[in-house]
């Protein structure tokens, strides 16, 4: 394959779902972080232009290494997902690398966006789920167990509060049926403070999947 951008480059990928990731081909030299800073936003203005419904997924950016060229793609996709090296063609899988000098490079990269990255590492997930048809409850079930979600009691208290809350809010129906379930994350995945953690947002599109009109709260 003949190579087809060369760095600073950067490629948007929209989801089915409406929302996107980005893959940033830069240099890591001492601009890196004032580089991405203006290809994101630059990135986020022009998918703003072109697809106004379009929303950034709110996970971190990571490196992984393309297999083809060897070069670092800083990017916001989940662990696994392949993707088309911009630089050389080849296709590779991303797979986070860990490490003090690129730990510090994304630090100061998502300062510059104003972000913060925290690890979800010991964090106690909550998620409450209302499926939109009866027939669905079990099948969304499912999709939280396979997340690695257990079910939770309904009177745990933080459910009780999260349910009072979202009831409140209007997220979920008070009278309707719903089922709870709760994580303990033992992996040091990181997420944008403020924002849900990586393992909400991968089981909420997942949830969205099997029933486009699921409720969901999560805390
Ligand atoms: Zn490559």
């Amino acid at each position: 394959m003949p190579p087809r951008a060369r760095p600073p480059h950067a490629q948007v990928h929209v989801r089915g779902d409406g929302t996107f990731s980005i893959d940033f081909y830069l240099e890591r030299d001492d601009r890196f972080a004032a580089s991405f800073a203006h290809g994101h936003a630059t990135m986020v203005e022009a998918l703003r232009q072109k697809l106004p419904t379009a929303n950034e997924r709110p996970l971190p950016f990571r490196f992984s290494r393309c297999a083809g060229c060897g070069f670092l793609v800083f990017t916001s996709r989940d662990p696994g997902e392949r993707v088309a090296c911009a630089l050389c063609g080849a296709s590779f899988t991303t797979a986070p690398l860990d490490g003090e000098e690129l730990a510090a490079l994304a630090a100061g990269a998502h300062e510059a966006i104003g972000r913060r990255v925290v690890s979800c590492r010991g964090q106690v997930l909550h998620l409450l789920v209302q499926a939109s048809a009866e027939a669905l409850h079990e099948p969304l079930g499912h999709v939280c167990a396979g997340f690695g979600f257990a079910p939770a009691a309904a009177d745990d208290p933080a459910v009780r509060e999260l349910l009072d809350g979202a009831v409140a809010h209007g997220a979920l129906d008070g009278a309707a049926r719903w089922s709870a379930w709760r994580l303990e994350v033992a992996d040091d995945n990181p997420a944008y403070a403020g924002a849900p953690p990586p393992h909400v947002i991968r089981l909420t599109e997942w949830l969205r999947h099997v029933d486009p009109r699921v409720r969901t709260a999560s805390g």
